[in-house]
């Protein structure tokens, strides 16, 4: 995720597109905001209901940017501040909460979701909107004494005096779970206004529940090489979450490219996987999660999924070919002519077309 500066005003317009054949009116509002155009649409509630909703989301996203953005001046860049003075800061309760969630992905992806490696990204030039990143590419020494320095989120300490870090390199960069947590934010928010039925999409990665009428949403999956990949329904309620190793990346004078999903081991780019989707019902979660799957690589994937809990994945490698676990397979459909090539859960890759 890419946190660009809040463009006002950013509420665009709320569309009313007609019902019928089993749809009911849905309600439309978009805003910019995360650097992306936060989508939300609205099944079966009023027109005031639909407009209170817009307007209260839209504040809400606009708080969660400023509050959590890496290289602006932000609630985070002061907790950050304070890490490498060896200090304790105070957070508010939303902060507390993403660190906590940001603490149980880094476990349970063994390290490979890490906000903690913010200084890492920062030195392969990502803190930035303007992508492509044009340089060269950071000196090996130097990412080899970041990674020697081992920041993580288990470093931070949440107490009564606030936040502390017994590591002075962590510098937490929430690029990779914050739009998880904020549609997580939204949804609860909708529903707390009694919306019964919405998706909530930041740029392709969602959060949606309850139904379009008489039938499920259907949503689009991104594909890394443009347009989409297929689509699929939503089941109750579920995030969708594409990280991808495509659009964003630093380009050496040789035309080499970087991309920005990091190994925190090695403190390079990850390069087997270029996209992982991933479905789970939290969104924080998915978000994790699909960074973690693409630096997870093809032969990581297996444990990696069993230990988040996630049965519905879908990979990209580096010439496109589309891999997915059964539990996927049977849920999307998928718009390329290329078989997808099944996950099975022990580790047998099977061509679909055996
Ligand atoms: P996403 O698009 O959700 O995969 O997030 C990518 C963003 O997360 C990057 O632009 C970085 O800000 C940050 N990031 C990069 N590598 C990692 C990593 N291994 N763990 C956590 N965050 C990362
Ligand atoms: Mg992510």
């Amino acid at each position: 995720m890419d946190l660009r500066p809040v463009r006002t005003p950013t509420w665009l317009a709320v569309l009313l597109l007609l019902a019928g054949c089993g749809r009911p009116a849905v309600h439309e509002a978009e805003f910019y905001v995360f650097g992306t155009m936060v989508q939300v649409s609205i099944a079966g509630a009023s027109d005031e209901l639909s407009n209170k909703a817009f307007a209260l989301l839209q504040d809400r996203f606009q708080k969660m940017h400023r509050d959590w953005h890496a290289w602006e001046p932000s609630k985070l860049t002061a907790i950050n501040a304070a890490f490498a003075e060896g200090k304790s800061i105070q957070a508010d309760a939303e902060m507390t909460e993403l660190i906590g969630l940001s603490q149980r992905a880094e476990q349970q992806t063994g390290g490979r979701f890490n906000p903690a490696i913010g200084e890492l990204i920062e030195l392969w030039g990502f803190h930035t909107s303007n992508f492509p990143v044009h340089g060269p590419v950071p000196a090996a020494e130097q990412l080899a004494s970041l990674v020697a320095r081992h920041p993580s989120t288990a470093d931070i300490e949440i107490g009564p005096d606030g936040l502390y870090s017994r590591n002075p390199a962590v510098q937490l960069d929430f690029g990779g779970i914050a739009k998880g947590f904020a549609v997580d934010i939204a949804c609860a928010e909708l529903r707390g206004l009694g919306v019964n039925n919405a998706i909530v999409n930041a740029g392709g990665d969602l959060r949606a529940y309850g139904t379009e009428g008489t039938r499920p949403w259907r949503i689009a999956i991104k594909n890394p090489l443009g347009g989409v990949l297929g689509s699929l329904e939503i089941h109750g309620d579920e995030s969708v979450f594409t990280s991808g190793n495509y659009e964003r990346y630093l380009e050496t004078a040789n035309q080499e490219r970087y991309a920005h999903i990091i190994d925190p081991a090695t403190g390079r780019p990850a390069r087997e996987v270029m996209s992982a989707t991933v479905v789970a019902r939290d969104g924080w979660l998915a978000d994790a999660a699909a960074t973690a799957f693409v630096v997870a690589g093809l032969s990581a994937w297996s444990d990696l999924a069993q230990s988040l809990g996630i049965r519905m994945l879908l990979l990209t490698d580096a010439s496109g070919q589309v891999y997915a676990t059964p539990e996927m397979l049977e849920r999307v459909q998928l718009t390329g002519d290329h078989p997808a090539i099944i996950l099975s859960s022990e580790m047998q890759n099977r061509d679909l077309t055996d």
